[in-house]
């Protein structure tokens, strides 16, 4: 199944995207996808319920936004350097434990929103990742038992503003965690969906260029070594998101260093997960506020 959610920013309405791209409205079902949506079986509960209501559920015109695929969860939980590749470009070692950090939930917007570039930003980065979305809380939990507390995946653009997050005083969630900053979606895929969770084909392009353009086969921490892992240091809650790191292309590691300016699209995809698109504009506090406050 996959699970999107669409309307107007912060009115947004749950509904479900069918194989043939039909999008339904399954506001009648009676819960937006949160963590009591999660924790209380509603994946299988809007499975049922779409078994006899696929027909009659209202249809979404392809004309109206989508918004995040979950509601502003807990946490976003973000893994850093985890692909080799990408480790090896920003001159990092490779971890021997994986590196964490979070970035704030009001980062998170659509699959198609702009991304706004922050007041005295100049440096803002892209990202395809791979994001686990946790189904059940989830505490000390044995790697292989862990892709029992997932409830899927979706496709996230960890935008990384790199002078905030490396020449600010240290810490990476400064330069993660600016407004616009984590488009998640077109939708949330759960498990039935993805055929193989470690070779799944991943692409981001800068106006119309290739930057990334790699596979999850290329992780140094897999997805259930990572959910046990952050399990040994936080409770995760359902419809908590884990983004798994990202490939090597990123801004950051061309020679020269290359960075997003107003006008630029930036376009992400993996296999499975859908793509999305963000048009990059500058901040203006105006524009700004009465969109996101
Ligand atoms: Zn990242």
């Amino acid at each position: 199944m996959r699970l999107m959610r669409f309307g107007a920013v912060g009115k947004e309405k749950p509904g479900i995207l069918l194989a043939d791209g039909t999008r339904l409205d399954a506001s009648a079902f009676g819960a937006d996808y949160d963590e009591k949506f999660f924790a209380t079986g509603g994946v299988e509960a809007l499975s049922k319920w779409l078994t006899s209501n696929t027909n009659s559920a209202p249809r979404v015109s392809a004309e109206v936004r989508l918004g995040p695929p979950i509601c502003r969860p807990s946490k976003i939980v973000c893994i850093g350097l985890n692909y080799r590749d990408h480790a090896h470009e920003t001159g990092a070692k490779i971890p021997t434990e994986p590196v964490i950090f979070f970035k704030s939930t009001t980062a998170l917007i659509g699959p198609h929103d702009n991304l706004v570039i922050p007041k005295n930003g100049t440096k803002v980065d892209w990202e395809v990742e791979l994001a686990v979305v946790i189904g059940k809380r989830a505490l000390y939990v044995p790697r292989d038992k862990a892709l029992e507390y997932v409830a899927g995946y979706a496709l996230h653009n960890d935008y990384s503003e790199r002078a905030f997050q490396k020449d600010r005083g240290g810490q990476w969630v400064k330069g993660k965690s600016c407004d616009t900053f984590a488009p998640l979606g077109p939708y949330l895929a759960t498990l039935d969906e993805l055929a193989d969770l470690g070779n799944m084909k991943m692409w981001l392009k800068v106006n119309g260029e290739t930057r990334q353009n790699s596979s999850t086969a290329n992780m140094i921490f897999d997805v259930a070594t990572l959910v046990s892992y952050i399990s040994e240091f936080m409770t995760l809650l359902p419809g908590d998101v884990i983004s798994t790191g990202t490939p090597a292309g990123v801004g950051l590691g061309m020679k020269p260093p290359q960075y997003l300016k107003a006008g630029d699209v930036v376009e992400l995809g993996i296999d499975g997960l859908g793509e999305s698109r963000q048009h990059v504009v500058n901040f203006s506090a105006e524009q700004h506020y009465s969109q996101f406050v």
